[in-house]
């Protein structure tokens, strides 16, 4: 039996609908930029590929833990997300194989803080503190069985008013290509998330909003901000 110094850290776990099974998180990969219409309201060039960034597994809040507004930010912004949950793993990985790798799907919000971020991107700085900061990453319980990704509506609302309401349709990158890409830049792995990035209309929240996501067809989600 290993010798830790200490209790090693609690694995993250996501559930999943219908099972009592739990899905253990790997990394949380995120795709930035992948709806035209969210990357002109960035500021974007129209030309600019989406890209990649990570936020460590422990920043996930999975259903029912209702996340602390963070510090050193006073512009706390939601972005609602599709995210895809790897059950299989590999390094270039062609797109016609790329599903093959998916065990689910699941309904999530990229929390970040839009001050740092700006700041860090005028600086020519890393997102880190801007993106993976603790309980960054609230995700639904996973839904998993499915033939193809979902095609339907992606929306977010806070305290009843919708904020954001798109279609998964108009990803640059589909999920097949989302995951083909990702595999060129790490060996993917079982217990990889891929945040598949926000459409358009992200915003600010406060403490005390009711945030609820959805995907269509697949997971909802709510939590306050507290
Ligand atoms: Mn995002």
């Amino acid at each position: 039996m290993t010798n830790y110094c200490f209790p090693p850290p609690a694995q993250t776990i996501v559930p999943i609908q219908g099972s009592d099974q739990v899905f253990p998180v790997r990394r949380i990969l995120c795709v930035g930029r992948n709806y035209a219409a969210h990357r002109r309201e960035m500021g974007g060039d129209d030309r600019e590929p989406p890209f990649f960034f990570a936020k460590p597994a422990d920043a996930i809040a999975p259903p029912g833990v209702n996340p602390a507004y963070p510090s050193a930010t006073s512009n706390l912004h939601h972005e609602v997300e599709l995210v895809v949950a790897l059950g299989g793993g590999g390094a270039d990985v062609p797109v016609g194989d790329a599903l093959s790798l998916v065990f689910g799907y699941a309904v999530g919000v990229d929390l970040t803080r839009r001050d740092l971020q700006a700041s860090a991107r005028d600086k020519g700085q890393p997102w880190d503190s801007s993106k993976g900061f603790d309980q960054s990453a609230p995700i639904s319980a996973i839904r998993c069985h499915l033939d193809r990704p979902p095609e339907g509506g992606i929306q977010l609302s806070v305290n009843g008013a919708t904020r954001q309401n798109a279609a998964l349709t108009d990803m640059i990158w589909n999920v097949p290509e989302i995951i083909a890409e990702a595999s060129r830049l790490w060996r993917l792995a079982p217990g990889d998330l891929i945040y598949t990035g926000t459409p358009e209309g992200v915003g600010p929240l406060i403490r005390g909003d009711i945030v609820e996501a959805m995907v269509e067809g697949i997971a909802d989600l709510a939590f306050n901000v507290v």
